[in-house]
């Protein structure tokens, strides 16, 4: 679910259909979502660099391109039906397997997927409206299927968080970590088992600041800096998601963000482990597993943290619960949609 900050889009399971894409072998089920469409001019020229392969693209690699590429800006596009890669990248001068890296997707995104298009060349038509004039926060994926993203913010903390990875391996399930960047300097070796461990990343600022309090060009380099540190030390990359600190944001940090070329992602339920009082373990296991009905449950984005020793213990049971309900927990990207 994309939630505008005038008001919320629901995503309406609309219809079903099987559509061919000729790069797929197969037929992928997708579900209608919202056609809007937001798109314009950023303004904030950057320079890219290599953006690591991911390995659960799967099926459909367009051609592998060499990077780095000049990224003249980022524009917002949200999927509708039928939408293919190539005629997005043509529309607004970016190039598919670009665009593919940048969200962690397949050539065939659901429709009502938000992605971030990194564009390499002036578009084919200058789109109407600037992406400042567009706010977009993602709190909640795919409805159509029995899947949960259990989304772990860093901040403050690691202790638990070799238990959690471990807890994770055993039962071959990869989530996303939003570290900040004063954390992946101070826990580079976790920072590399995360990875190794094919967990995905998103980014949680540097220094954990209220992103509100801060200039534009202050949350860029936030932003900036926390990526460059976690490719310096992973090889990951942070992108496409943001999560502000403390969920606290407005439109101009939501604006700022996307211009930055990263979508917004809040969360559907906040299991609270970070808020006083102190939580135990039977609590969050509550809280995770039964707030939520069986259909919010689909799609939801879960918020637990990684300096949370009471998350750790509590995390076998939730897993195993979700699993006893027919739940699978799944990366960010998946929930979305790829
Ligand atoms: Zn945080």
């Amino acid at each position: 679910m994309i939630v505008n900050t005038d008001r919320t889009y629901q995503m309406l399971l609309v219809l079903f259909f099987a559509q061919s894409c000729a790069f797929i072998l197969g037929l992928g089920q997708l579900y209608g979502g919202d056609p809007t469409v937001q798109t314009a001019r950023a303004s904030t020229p950057e320079l890219s660099r290599d953006i690591p392969d991911r390995s659960n693209l799967a099926e459909c690699v367009i051609a592998q391109i060499n990077y780095p590429r000049h990224i003249l800006s980022y524009q917002l596009h949200i999927t509708t039906i039928g939408d293919h890669l190539d005629a997005i990248a043509h529309q607004y001068g970016s190039e598919a397997a670009l665009i593919q890296q940048y969200n962690h997707i397949s050539c065939s995104p659901p429709p009502g997927r938000a992605l971030i298009i990194p564009q390499t060349n002036p578009p084919a038509i200058w789109p109407q409206q600037s992406v400042r004039d567009q706010t977009i926060l993602i709190d909640h994926g795919r409805t159509d299927r029995p899947w949960v993203a259990l989304t772990i913010d860093m901040g403050a903390g690691s202790q638990p968080v070799p238990h959690m990875l471990e807890i994770l391996r055993e039962r071959d399930i990869q989530v996303t970590f939003f570290p900040t960047g004063n954390w992946i300097a101070q826990n580079p070796w976790l920072a590399r088992q995360i990875a190794q461990d094919g967990h995905e990343f998103g980014n949680h600022s540097y220094s954990h600041p209220d992103l509100r309090t801060l200039t534009d060009r202050q949350i860029a380099q936030e932003l900036a800096k926390t990526e460059q540190l976690l490719y310096d030390t992973t090889g990951a990359t942070s992108r496409p998601f943001v999560r502000p600190p403390y969920g606290a944001y407005d439109e101009r940090v939501l604006q700022t963000i996307t211009t930055q070329g990263y979508l917004p992602i809040f969360w559907s339920l906040d299991s609270l482990d970070s808020v006083d009082p102190p939580k135990t373990p039977a609590f969050l296991i509550h809280r995770v597993t039964t707030t939520l009905s069986r259909e919010e449950l689909s799609g939801a984005i879960i918020l637990i943290h990684g300096g949370s020793e009471a998350t750790a213990e509590a995390l076998p049971s939730i897993l195993d619960q979700f699993a006893t309900m027919g739940f699978e927990v799944r990366t960010l990207s998946e929930v979305l949609g790829q």
